[in-house]
């Protein structure tokens, strides 16, 4: 069974990933390591290399495995890089960043995702991923600054919090916009005071929920 998995996951990387693209082989290599069906919900794994966002408890999804490949690429990350991600949701993408990078730590607002996100990193033996319960668009600010941080739901605007945590030089990736209509954004920081953005195209991710998001109600927050 396990083998099965290994080939499906080799094929996803050939036909999903490098197939429309993705170029990075640190990124092909962290998508071929780590095993997506331990990230589905129970009864799920058959579909956990289906090019697909799939659902996970608390009504939240694990990304489509592309879009996941594709933010890690734009993120530029090396190997002593400290990660931040907000919205850990199943804990695949940070798991992924993990092989990459020397420190992750990701933020959910969901206790229950946080708790099986965190034994899933304590089974697999990924001790470099750090998972918090919290609003993470107030970032960790006692973990700043980070060499790239990469938000996993969007957003009405890029909060402050994360533009100040990100390490001059560093990389931002998020999805922003209304609900239907977002675009991923990558920040650089060029200086103490000084932010590049460009738009890397259309995304489809479900809303980040905080103090610097949108409200539980669908509504800017501020
Ligand atoms: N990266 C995840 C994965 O690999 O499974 C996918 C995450 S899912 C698309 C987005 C997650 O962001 C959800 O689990 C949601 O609960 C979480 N989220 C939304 N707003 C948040 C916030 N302010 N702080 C932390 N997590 C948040």
């Amino acid at each position: 069974m396990m083998g099965d998995y290994e080939k499906r996951r080799r094929q996803m990387v050939d036909v999903q990933i490098a197939g429309r693209g993705i170029r990075d082989p640190r990124v092909l290599k962290a998508m071929r390591a780590v095993p997506r069906e331990r990230f589905v919900g129970e009864g799920m794994e058959e579909f956990a290399y289906e090019d697909a966002a799939l659902p996970i408890e608390e009504q939240q999804t694990i990304s489509q495995p592309y879009i996941v490949a594709a933010m890690i690429e734009a993120a530029e990350i090396v190997a002593d890089d400290r990660v931040l991600e907000v919205g850990a949701g199943s804990g695949y993408a940070a798991a992924v960043l993990g092989q990459i990078a020397a420190e992750v730590f990701a933020i959910e607002r969901h206790e229950p995702l946080a708790r099986i996100a965190r034994k899933r990193m304590a089974m697999l033996g990924y001790d470099n991923v750090h998972i918090r319960v919290g609003d993470g668009t107030l970032g960790l600010p006692e973990e700043a600054p980070f060499d790239a941080i990469l938000v996993a739901a969007g957003g009405p605007v890029v909060p402050v919090s994360l533009k100040e945590q990100l390490a001059i030089g560093g990389h931002l990736l998020m999805p922003v916009g209304d609900p239907g209509n977002q675009q991923l954004r990558k920040i650089t920081r060029v200086g103490q005071d000084g932010y590049e953005g460009q738009s890397l195209g259309a995304v489809m991710f479900v809303p980040l929920i905080g103090e610097q998001g949108w409200r539980e109600d669908g509504r800017q927050t501020r």
